[in-house]
């Protein structure tokens, strides 16, 4: 007998009004359980592959999974699916975003939100239990983010209401406009913010009386929330030799530790997202800024300050501000600043032409400049609305931006180490660098294969070898129990382009859809490193003993990692229906070419890595030439509808 009670689908047609609530389907939740799995189903059904991220047939769909709101600790999140105008090219991504609205849809009846269509005005939706409102928002367009909450929250006369809004960079459809919750969580990458804002929609507040929550084991799970708050930590930090450590002991968040006085100084509170014993952003309060919640890449301006002058002060919260309130993406601004930066360098952007203050960074004058002109895409501003590639694109030079020609001799050049490998540099099809494929083959596969950044939801990999601060032979012990071998991981440049990397690639996929699917946050689950036990070796089990305890339903890692392979294998078809194949699935030229500036690490061997991508199609039971999944593993992962339409459209290999 299962507590299985998810799959409420809540659907809002914009342009007719239309309100409609329906179940997915029993079968169908059992096999793709929810979040990103479930969002992959729907997009299926219901997108054609040939529209734009802009046409009103887009959806945008919000879904939430059966542990959001158990009491399952870190299961706040909500992921966001669609047509992404942000990927190079536009093709299917999702996004997620913390807080408090994933749970309060939940209690509000519903489990998943689908918005299509487009209003013909400004409108924000109100959903107050079983009531659904279409709301003008005409009052409302324009205005910043917090503004916004502030005045939804007084016009629908509820404090408890959770609101997630845009701000004018979406209505503008700044291609990488996020959508904002609170004061600082973001579904950031993907430019769904934009999508909203082509919609004609502001935001959405919901406000959830009227369900339960049900969990079929309580006290297990009771005791599951105890063990998850003993052992595990955030990013894998392990050890003292941590470059997060002091960061994530100090003030509760992973930075490196030259941000830890600043943060010091303006925090008032730790906070984070609904049932999450961790809580990892921290509330920060500076004198005529206002304040603002912060975590990870919202700390990108300290990071481009601690890089060209070696220390940080309030521009950068000054900057996460801005980009929270006008919503504009950090992530791709930390793509697009040094890239301008390196043009204005070589003279192809002037002050005087551009009228950004170039000379300015990294103070507050630069970054206020550049903000409000992408956001309100003012002159130069709607040419960087477009995003990085586009930007380049348009000025006929992306061949050399994918190169980093020029970079050397740039201010540039002295991001990066400080930045997670992010600052100057790009990951691929579209989306700003995020550690580095020279490090670490399996980056490579992740990057090739991703439709978007893939590390935000997969850094169980990087967290053991990279931030957990283990030595390197208890990082194989760990790397045995995760992804099957100790070869799995290599030291720092020295790959094998061997199947142990290629199998620990695939591992990490399937495990980050299902993450995404139930969901669990990336930042402590799968907890497979930890101070707290002799051999530093956490509970990789712990998310399906948590789906178990909450649902009823029997489950094992192994069976949980199938799903997500049926989930990613159904995520390469949408892929393959746009358009992907093996051609796409590359890497920016310049890790073939250079050295890693900072790390040192070798440029990866273009000839091994096309052996090792072989490798994976194979592996993956996908047509080697094509990329394409093979009918029989599609028919094996239960997909036999999906491969019954990619025959019929003539897109199955042989
Ligand atoms: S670790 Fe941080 S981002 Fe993850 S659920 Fe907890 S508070 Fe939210």
């Amino acid at each position: 007998m299962s507590s299985l009670e998810f799959g409420r689908v809540l659907k809002i047609d914009l342009s007719t009004e239309a309100v409609k609530v329906y179940d997915i389907a029993r079968d169908d939740m059992r096999k793709f359980i929810g979040g990103e799995g479930i969002a992959a189903k729907i997009y299926w059904d219901e997108v054609p592959p040939n529209i734009n991220a802009f046409d009103e047939n887009n959806i945008l769909i919000f879904a939430t999974g059966p542990l959001v709101a158990s009491g399952a600790p870190g299961a706040g999140r909500t992921i966001v699916a669609g047509r992404s105008p942000q990927s190079y090219p536009e093709g299917y991504t999702i996004s997620s975003f913390g807080g408090e609205w994933g749970a309060e849809l939940r209690y509000a009846g519903y489990d998943i939100l689908v918005i299509k269509g487009k209003a013909k005005k400004p409108v924000y939706i109100w959903i107050k239990d079983e009531d659904v409102e279409i709301r003008s928002a005409s009052h409302l367009w324009g205005k910043d983010t917090f503004t916004v909450r502030e005045n939804i929250i007084r016009e629908v006369n509820d404090e408890e209401a959770k609101i997630i809004t845009i701000g004018p960079a979406g209505e503008k459809r700044v291609r990488y406009a996020p959508i904002i919750h609170r004061s600082g969580h973001a579904a950031g990458q993907g430019g769904f913010g934009a999508v909203m804002g082509s919609k004609n929609l502001k935001a959405i507040a919901v406000r959830g009386t009227r369900r339960i929550i049900k969990v079929h084991d309580p006290d297990g799970l009771l005791a599951l929330v105890e063990r998850v708050k003993k052992i595990a930590t955030l990013m894998g930090v392990t050890t003292e030799e941590s470059p997060l450590c002091e960061g994530y002991k100090k003030v509760g968040t992973p930075v490196v530790s030259e941000l830890v006085p600043f943060i010091e100084k303006y925090k008032l509170r730790n906070t984070g997202c609904h049932d999450c014993p961790k809580g990892c952003h921290v509330f920060l309060e500076v004198p005529e800024l206002g304040g603002g919640e912060m975590t990870c890449v919202q700390f990108f301006y300290c990071w481009l300050q601690l890089g060209a002058k070696g220390e940080v002060d309030e521009a950068c919260f000054l900057a996460k501000q801005l980009a929270d309130k006008y919503g504009v993406n950090v992530y791709e601004l930390l793509q697009l600043i040094p890239y301008i930066l390196v043009l204005n360098e070589k003279g192809v952007l002037s002050e005087e032409e551009t009228g950004i203050p170039f000379s300015k960074f990294p103070g507050k004058e630069f970054i206020e400049t550049l903000i409000l002109k992408i956001a309100n895409r003012e002159g130069i501003g709607d040419l960087l609305a477009e995003g990085t590639w586009r930007f380049a694109e348009k000025l006929g030079r992306l061949k050399e931006y994918l190169t980093m020609e020029g970079i050397e001799e740039s201010l540039a050049n002295k991001f990066g180490m400080v930045a997670g490998y992010m600052g100057y540099g790009t990951g691929g099809h579209g989306y700003c660098a995020h550690y580095d494929p020279r490090d670490f083959i399996v980056s490579g596969i992740l990057w090739a294969t991703g439709h978007r950044d893939p590390w935000s939801y997969s850094h169980e990999y990087i967290a053991v070898v990279e931030w957990s601060g283990l030595d390197f032979e208890y990082q194989q012990k760990i790397a045995e129990i995760a992804w099957g071998s100790k070869d799995a991981i290599h030291p720092m440049g020295d790959p094998k382009y061997d199947e142990h990397e290629v199998r620990a690639a695939i591992i990490v996929q399937n495990r980050s859809v299902i993450k995404n699917s139930l969901p669990l946050c990336d930042w402590i689950y799968p907890i497979l490193c930890t101070p707290y036990t002799e051999a530093y070796i956490g509970d990789i089990e712990m998310a399906s003993k948590l789906f178990t305890a909450v649902t009823g339903i029997k489950m094992t890692e192994q069976e949980l990692l199938k799903i997500g392979e049926r989930i990613f294998n159904l995520e390469r078809a949408i892929l393959v229906r746009e358009g992907r194949r093996r051609e796409g699935d590359t890497l920016p030229d310049y890790v073939f070419l250079y050295p890693h500036r900072w790390t040192g690490s070798p440029p990866l061997d273009r000839e091994k890595f096309e052996k090792v991508m072989d490798m994976y199609y194979s592996m993956r039971g996908w047509d080697v030439k094509t990329g394409i999944p093979k009918e029989e593993k599609l028919k094996e992962l239960g997909l036999e509808d999906v491969a019954r339409k990619l025959r019929e459209e003539g897109l199955l290999p042989g």
